[in-house]
């Protein structure tokens, strides 16, 4: 439903501030409703209802504390797809009604270098994540998208083109951009042969860039469950890391390994696969460091390499890539009840390729 953008004779706005959601109240317990406060709008500020909502692997990470730095209760959410339904006073780029998305961070200092270069997730202050971070002005946790609402600075939220379906582009707002980002920063290209090891939310989307980008695609999966969707979705070739003696069979041969993988694994073996000069590029987080053995870098003179979703920009230009190509994710649409579920699914591989909570089935 979008709500016309109203004030009260004091330029208040008269946005209900409390709002439903889903939220984990500790690591070990499931995500429940849960009714939070988004601030009230400033002059800057776009209120966004929000129609879906993605769930990334790193929803479960933090809701675990995989990591160690998790905040409750935490409303998790990051891949935002929504409709404007009210603007502060000084907001001219935005129109109530348009369809918007909302990714990973929300805020950032602006004056950085970093953010200067338009790479605000790497702002040296510290970009706002969207969920388990620190609102700047009010000091309050910030709450993410598995909610009817969110409140936003116009400068963090993106446009959805045309022509992509709200529900297969909300992924696009993390998983699109972590993938995108790296392949056009290290070298997707025609010519260039790139492997996408696993086939999870980040790594389809991978697979598809990386064929849009012109590159040779290979996806490298743990099992051979995934083989037909893998060529269906672009690659050229698909190969099984658990089959003994298959990667030593691709050993030097790719300019670019996409590593997506959640899970613990040895770095080593798949840097082996790349040529001289060539790159990996690790987007999966983990939650135990991996030690490597200096050999494997060296030979070949290879590059391990670490990158973080994009920045607005950056963002941006994947969407409209994104809409001019026809691609999106692919997805499992859920009810919001059914999110415990999901993530029960999600933490055994057991998704294609990326839940989409559905906020209409929010009361
Ligand atoms: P996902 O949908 O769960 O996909 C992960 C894939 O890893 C799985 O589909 C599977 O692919 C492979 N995998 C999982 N468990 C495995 C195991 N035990 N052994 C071998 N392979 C396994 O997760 P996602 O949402 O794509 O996220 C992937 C990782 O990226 C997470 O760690 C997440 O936190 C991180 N992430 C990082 C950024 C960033 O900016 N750097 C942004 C978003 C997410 P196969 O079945 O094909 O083997
Ligand atoms: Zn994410
Ligand atoms: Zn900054």
């Amino acid at each position: 439903m979008v709500i016309p953008s109203r004030q009260d004779r004091h330029g208040r706005f008269l946005v209900p501030a409390a709002v439903s959601a889903y939220a984990a109240s500790s690591a070990a317990s499931p995500l429940a409703p849960f009714t939070i406060e988004r601030r009230d709008p400033g002059p800057h500020d776009v209120v966004i209802d929000i129609d879906h909502c993605g769930i990334c692997h790193t929803d479960l990470h933090l809701v675990r504390n995989e990591w160690g730095r998790s905040r409750y209760p935490m409303v998790p959410g990051h891949e935002i797809v929504g409709r404007v339904s009210a603007l502060g006073s000084e907001v001219t780029s935005w129109r109530v009604g348009e369809r918007v998305g909302v990714g990973c961070f929300v805020d950032s200092c602006r004056t950085c270098e970093s953010c200067r270069d338009g790479e605000e997730q790497f702002c040296l202050e510290g970009a706002v994540f969207t969920y388990n971070g620190i609102e700047r002005g009010t000091k309050k946790p910030t709450l993410g998208g598995y909610s009817k609402r969110i409140v936003v600075d116009e400068h963090y939220v993106l446009r959805i083109p045309e022509g992509l379906g709200p529900d297969a582009a909300a992924p696009l707002l993390c998983a699109g951009i972590t993938t995108y980002s790296p392949l056009k920063r290290f070298g997707a290209a025609p010519g260039r042969r790139v492997a996408v090891l696993g086939l999870g939310g980040l790594g389809h989307m991978g697979v598809k860039f990386a064929r849009a980008l012109g590159a040779e695609v290979t996806v490298l999966s743990h099992s051979s469950r995934k083989r037909a969707d893998a060529l269906r979705m672009g690659a050229h070739e698909f190969v099984v890391t658990e089959e003994a003696g298959t990667l030593a069979k691709h050993a030097g041969r790719f300019d670019l390994v996409l590593d997506t993988v959640s899970a613990p694994h040895a770095y080593g073996p798949y840097l082996e696969l790349l040529r001289r000069d060539g790159t990996m590029a690790v987007v999966g987080i983990p939650p135990q460091p991996e030690p490597l053995a200096a050999n494997v870098l060296v030979t070949n003179r290879r590059r391990l390499v670490g990158s973080l979703i994009g920045g607005i920009r950056e963002t941006q230009e994947m969407l409209d890539f994104s809409a001019r190509h026809g691609l999106a994710a692919e997805i499992e649409g859920i009810a919001i009840a059914d999110v415990n579920t999901a993530y029960e699914r999600l933490a055994r591989g057991d998704v294609r390729y990326r839940f989409v909570i559905d906020l209409a089935t929010l009361a």
